[in-house]
């Protein structure tokens, strides 16, 4: 059975490395290549040695990108322009892939508004949109050629596979799954990290909840060896679905015991995650957000709006 290599990409953020996964071609099948990297200098050239190492024909390479996120889309315009390469994704991705960059006072102007009745100070919230327009240049705006849908069968290389939607990390992100029972899960599924459903605009309500039913709807791979978007290759097992649910629940409840008077999400963000970093404060207000969305569709938490300010309370 022909192995997936793993191409290193190595990446200015706290997840230090990213995976892409090349299957070589044969016969009449080109070269497929799972996710690509971060579009920095650094990360573009990683990728272009690995695909050298590898001694593979690159040209007219499949490029399936497992969400669209800049450290694992970031270099499939480049792969477009030097090689050819073929950009299959779902149409789900496009905010990511095809207009992040032409969208992005937009989406700025969306997070400020949402930061701001989340009661997040206005100088957090330039340090936050800093920190973003620092990133938005490691992906490069590129078109979907190849759109694709939830059970569609598809060829990595040698390897034959099923792209599965699995909505929640964004809301096209998907694994694909081979005939050697490996699941490529970029996002939605590491071993150490539970990921984030970046939930902070009404517009975006309920991702942190679908997030939650596809991770326990990840349990159909279990036996399966994940190939992950960051860090090393590990088994899929009930155990550990079951510790990441477990540790999202512990966060509820963590919130839920915060709430017996009215808080902002920004109040919550230090009780929730205490060790946070200061330039992962982002993130921590988008968890935040999203499991109150969540426990106010429950019906455990209430909402406050009054002067563009939102507060909640335990029901
Ligand atoms: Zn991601």
């Amino acid at each position: 059975m022909p192995q997936p290599q793993r191409i290193l990409i190595p990446l200015p953020l706290a997840l230090r490395t990213a995976n892409a996964w090349l299957y070589p071609g044969r016969g009449g099948d080109p070269s497929a290549l799972v996710d690509s990297g971060i579009g920095t200098t650094e990360g573009y050239d990683a990728l272009r040695q690995g695909l050298w190492d590898s001694g593979v024909d690159a040209n007219g390479l499949a490029l399936f990108i497992t969400h669209g996120h800049v450290d694992h889309a970031g270099n499939a315009a480049r792969l477009r322009r030097e090689f050819g390469a073929l950009l299959h994704a779902p149409r789900e991705e496009s905010p990511y892939v095809e207009t992040f960059r032409r969208d992005s006072d937009r989406r700025y102007a969306a997070y400020t508004k949402a930061l701001k009745s989340h009661g997040v100070p206005v100088e957090e919230i330039a340090k936050m949109q800093q920190r973003g327009q620092e990133m938005d240049p490691w992906h490069e705006d590129v078109p979907i050629q190849a759109p694709l849908v939830d059970g569609q069968r598809l060829q990595l290389g040698a390897t034959s596979a099923t792209a599965h939607i699995t909505p929640g990390h964004t809301p096209g992100s998907t694994v694909f799954a081979t005939e050697d029972n490996d699941l490529l899960t970029g996002d939605t599924l590491l071993e150490h990290i539970t990921s984030n459903a970046i939930e902070v605009t009404d517009r975006d309500k309920g991702r942190y909840a679908q997030y939650l039913r596809t991770l326990d709807g990840l349990r159909r791979f279990v036996g399966m060896r994940a190939l992950p978007g960051h860090h090393d290759p590990f088994q899929v097992t009930d155990a550990l679905l079951d510790n990441h649910l477990a540790k999202h629940e512990a966060r509820s409840r963590r919130i839920l015991d915060h709430l017996d008077g009215p808080r902002t999400a920004w109040q919550l963000v230090p009780e929730v995650f205490p060790r946070l970093v200061h330039d992962q404060s982002f993130l921590g207000v988008c968890e935040v957000v999203g499991h109150l969305h969540a426990l106010e569709e429950q019906g455990r938490v209430l909402m406050r709006e009054s002067g563009g300010k939102r507060t909640f309370l335990r029901a």
